[in-house]
């Protein structure tokens, strides 16, 4: 059988915003209409938008694209959706700037969580992604571990929900780390999963900055540690996990290196540390990073 080349799968499609569903105060779930567009992606995939097509940004991309020297470039969101629902969906986490942290504002989150309202057109391209659940992982490992931060659930919330109703026997953990409980996606509905799929979904929340008493059981406090990581992870022979979430940027990288300052470990470095550490092989561990 002749190879068939992914990328000529990718394409771009225009599509309407069909709702603007809040998820958390910062974040929004945007429903696509794609007209009669075949959907052909796969949970885990992401698609990318380019700023240059929002009129309302164009001097902001002029002004970054002077001030940075280069073309801003699409950016990245994956599907919250899964391919079995009837509409596409993508999850947007708004980005802050943080003065004398962040160097510039960040430029198409805050309009795709805060400004975009049903009826707005835009156009996408997708799919793509390695951040994917194969038949022949799904075969070799009884056991899958997610281990998320921030918007970097978002694919595995698309992995889990799939993998749940095609696969009867799949079985998923999902630690899910946050800074506070405002800040948590998909609360209500990673529970309405457990509870739809007894014994198959097991949903650890995590808070690193919550200074209100709401933990409990489900509800941690604290970063991703060894222990969480070992309590997730039973049988790491027969675990593969699936880590997204921070990493440390480019330029992030560039800055540290240039002033010889040692940047503190990022999400993603201590995660992947930490299921080293629990007996996790590298061909165990599917990553994708939002930095
Ligand atoms: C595969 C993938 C999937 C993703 N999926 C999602 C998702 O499902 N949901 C989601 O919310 N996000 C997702 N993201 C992140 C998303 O693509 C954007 O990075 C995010 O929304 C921020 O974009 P922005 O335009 O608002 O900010 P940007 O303008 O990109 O700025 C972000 C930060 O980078 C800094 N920065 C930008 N340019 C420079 C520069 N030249 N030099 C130094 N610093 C710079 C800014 O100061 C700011 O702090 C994903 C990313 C990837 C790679």
């Amino acid at each position: 059988m002749p190879a068939t080349n992914p990328r000529k799968k990718i394409k771009e499609m225009e599509v309407m915003v069909a709702e603007a569903i809040p998820e958390a105060h910062d974040t929004v779930t945007l429903v696509l209409f794609t007209g009669n567009d075949k959907l052909d992606y796969q949970p885990g995939h992401f698609l990318t938008i380019s700023p240059h097509q929002f009129p309302g940004l164009q001097r902001w991309v002029a002004y970054f694209e002077d001030l940075k020297g280069k073309k801003e470039p699409p950016r990245a969101y994956s599907m919250s959706s899964s391919p079995d629902e009837k509409y596409l969906a993508f999850t947007v986490k708004e980005e802050r700037y943080v003065s004398g942290v962040t160097p510039y504002p960040p430029l198409l989150s805050p309009i795709l969580a805060k400004r975009t309202l049903p009826g707005a057109m835009m156009v996408i391209t997708g799919f793509t992604g390695p951040y994917r659940l194969t038949d022949e992982v799904r075969s070799r490992y009884g056991e899958i571990v997610h281990v998320c931060a921030g918007s970097g659930v978002v694919p595995s919330f698309s992995i889990i929900k799939h993998d749940l109703r095609m696969n009867e026997k799949s079985k998923h953990t999902l630690v899910f780390s946050n800074k506070v409980m405002e800040d948590v996606m998909f609360f209500r509905q990673l529970r309405e999963l457990e509870q739809q799929f007894p014994g198959r979904l097991r949903v650890i929340h995590t808070l690193t900055r919550e200074t209100q008493n709401v933990f409990s059981d489900q509800v941690r406090q604290g970063r991703v540690s060894h222990t969480l990581l070992q309590e997730a992870i039973t049988n790491p022979e027969d675990t593969v996990a699936f880590v997204c979430g921070p990493d440390h940027s480019v330029w992030q990288r560039k800055a540290a290196k240039e002033s010889g300052e040692a940047l503190p470990p990022s999400f993603l470095s201590s995660v992947l540390q930490g299921l080293e550490q629990v007996g996790l092989q590298k061909d165990q561990i599917v990553k994708e990073s939002y930095g």
